[in-house]
């Protein structure tokens, strides 16, 4: 797409200029961002995405892309005729099914977003939480959210005991752009899948970072009426949990998105994925899209 021509050329200054305060603000900071949803599949998104990311490291912030595959791992299973069960946003995952998330995940779908990277001019380095013993899990014990005496089994699903940064920050360090799968490790090196959103989550809090962004397939968090909500406190996202309002896939995304805000991460992002962009738009602009998540 290039609209390129159709912009006077104040207007393309402008815009420029708009960006220095954030460039300067935040020039050498850590952001945590989140890729998922359509934004994943969807070509000419992933290649913005690419250009997105290098372009934040070249104004000097740190990015660090955690990255999901849920549309990938179900067109996975589809062909190997299993079906993919989802139980309050978690993935049920048996033995085979971790094999195959395992594979898609740190074979296929991390692999190709370091390849758009490397393609729009940056250095990326894809690891799994096995790389570095990045990420300690342990099986996930998950309650009920209405009746928390019962308690689900979703198979291999991961619940984060411990990151251990240090192979992400020799990387930054480096000047490399981390590229990382949600798969944990546990005590018996068996392999666990843990939701991007966790993942994303606790690796801002231990980073530090300025901010973490999670790219998704809506315009953000929607009321019941479907209206986007662009700003909210922990004790509105209580009463949206309660009504049921957030459901499915936004649960982890939320959950993770308010510790990390309460962790002193600065600010965090629910934003479309599907707007080109998106992503630049929202952290060197004026511009204000989706969520805005804050402690208070
Ligand atoms: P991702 O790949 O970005 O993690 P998910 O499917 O896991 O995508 O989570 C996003 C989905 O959460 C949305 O597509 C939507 O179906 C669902 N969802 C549940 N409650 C809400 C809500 N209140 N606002 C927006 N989306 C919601
Ligand atoms: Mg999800």
């Amino acid at each position: 797409m290039n609209d390129a021509p159709s912009i006077a050329p104040r207007d393309k200054a402008e815009i420029l200029a708009q960006a220095l305060p954030y460039i300067r603000r935040f020039h050498g900071k850590t952001m945590v961002i989140k890729y998922g949803g359509n934004a994943m599949t969807d070509p000419e998104l992933q290649a913005d995405f690419a250009e997105d990311v290098v372009l934040l490291k070249l104004v000097g912030i740190n990015p660090v892309v955690v990255h999901g595959g849920g549309p990938q791992i179900e067109q996975a299973l589809n062909r190997l005729g299993k079906k993919g069960q989802f139980i309050q946003g978690m993935r049920v995952t048996d033995a085979e099914t971790m094999e195959v998330v395992e594979w898609v995940l740190a074979g296929e779908v991390q692999q190709d977003i370091v390849g758009f990277i490397h393609k729009a001019g940056g250095q990326a380095v894809g690891l799994t939480g096995r790389d570095g013993g990045l990420i300690r899990a342990r099986k996930l014990k998950m309650m009920d959210n209405k009746d928390p005496s019962i308690e689900h089994d979703v198979g291999q699903v991961g619940d984060i005991v411990e990151i251990c940064p240090g192979v992400v920050k020799a990387l930054l360090e480096d000047n490399f752009i981390p590229v990382v799968s949600p798969i944990g490790f546990g005590e018996e090196n068996e392999s666990y899948n843990i939701n991007a959103d966790v993942v994303a989550s606790k690796l801002a809090q231990t980073l530090n970072a300025e901010k973490l962004v999670l790219l998704t397939n809506t315009p953000g968090v929607l009321d019941k009426a479907g209206q986007l909500l662009t700003d909210l406190t922990a004790t509105e996202i209580d009463a949206l949990f309660a009504d049921g309002t957030i459901s499915g896939g936004m649960l982890p995304k939320i959950s993770g998105a308010l510790e990390a805000a309460h962790s002193g991460v600065n600010a965090v992002h629910i934003i479309d994925g599907r707007v080109p962009h998106a992503m630049l738009l929202e952290i060197l602009t004026d511009q204000a899209y989706g969520t805005m998540i804050r402690s208070k």
